[in-house]
């Protein structure tokens, strides 16, 4: 059966290897997490807030089959990244594969928007970024080779397509995330000779409480859909796909990529009748 071999072979895509998702008791890292637990990586969920939460997730990859264990830290908090870190690698002996995907929004019209707003942003968005990809490169270099990858080590970093398109009224997050996209090639281009693999994942309109006032009623809806070409809003299993397909070796000679899952929101739609 052509369908069920497919499935055997993505199963075993990331079989042995242990990955961190963090953010993951919620939307997209809820499904990253989950899909890498299903391609057979044992998985480190992080959260900030919701115990409860983040151990449906812990529990839902467990009965898929895979292990799993929450980790509670702040990634905005050096020593919190660190002790999460540690606690980690003391759990699963190390560590291959990283998702940086915890993220907020503090929107405001740039007239109002307080410092308080752009600093909440920044230091999740971006600096948190930092943080995770910094102790991650730390384990990969300390560890040094393992037989479950061709790269020593791989991190996947959630942008936006906001990181290409400007964003009136969230001038924070925009920055934030044009931020990642320049991190994250940087990183790619510095670490890419140890054999460690940095790219991103730019989603675009998905269903997740982050966004809920962009889908939640019929109006709303029609409305975003003058923006996605393919018609349809995103769900986290689309980003979920993608962050397994990057994780895994199938992927081995993509690196500082931004893979944009967007159904075309990144395709100026507003030309396709106009200009
Ligand atoms: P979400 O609100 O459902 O999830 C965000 C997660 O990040 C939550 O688990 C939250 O608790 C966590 N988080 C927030 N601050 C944190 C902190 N300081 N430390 C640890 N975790 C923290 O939203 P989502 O849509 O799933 O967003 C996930 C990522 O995807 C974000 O980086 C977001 O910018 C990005 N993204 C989302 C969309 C979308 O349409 N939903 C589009 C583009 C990019």
């Amino acid at each position: 059966m052509p369908d069920q071999e497919a499935r055997a072979q993505r199963a075993k895509l990331l079989d042995g290897q242990i990955a961190l998702v963090t953010g993951a008791n919620s939307g997209i890292g809820e499904a990253v997490a989950q899909g890498l637990g299903a391609a057979g990586a044992r998985v480190a969920v992080n959260y900030v807030v919701g115990d409860e939460a983040a151990q449906k997730v812990v529990q839902a990859i467990r009965d898929g089959g895979s292990e799993a264990e929450a980790f509670k830290a702040d990634v905005a908090d050096e020593a919190q990244v660190q002790a999460m870190f540690k606690a980690v690698v003391e759990r699963f002996g190390t560590l291959d594969i990283l998702v940086a995907n915890a993220g907020l929004q503090r929107d405001s019209a740039f007239l109002q928007m307080t410092l308080q707003q752009w600093q909440t942003v920044m230091s999740v968005n971006l600096t948190g970024q930092f943080l995770c990809a910094r102790e991650a490169v730390r384990e990969f270099v300390r560890r040094g080779p393992r037989d479950v990858s061709k790269a020593l080590g791989k991190i996947i970093q959630m942008s936006s397509v906001h990181q290409e398109i400007p964003w009136g009224g969230h001038a924070n997050y925009a920055a934030s995330k044009g931020g990642i996209k320049l991190l994250m090639e940087s990183l790619a281009q510095e670490l890419a000779p140890r054999k460690i693999r940095v790219n991103a994942i730019a989603p675009g309109a998905i269903r997740t409480p982050i966004n809920t006032d962009a889908w939640s009623t019929p109006e709303a809806y029609k409305a975003l859909m003058t923006l996605v070409p393919y018609g349809r809003i995103g769900e986290p299993e689309d980003i979920a796909q993608a962050a397994v397909w990057l994780a895994s070796d199938l992927s081995d000679y993509v690196v500082g990529a931004t893979l944009f899952v967007d159904g075309g929101m990144t395709l100026f739609p507003g030309f396709a009748t106009g200009g």
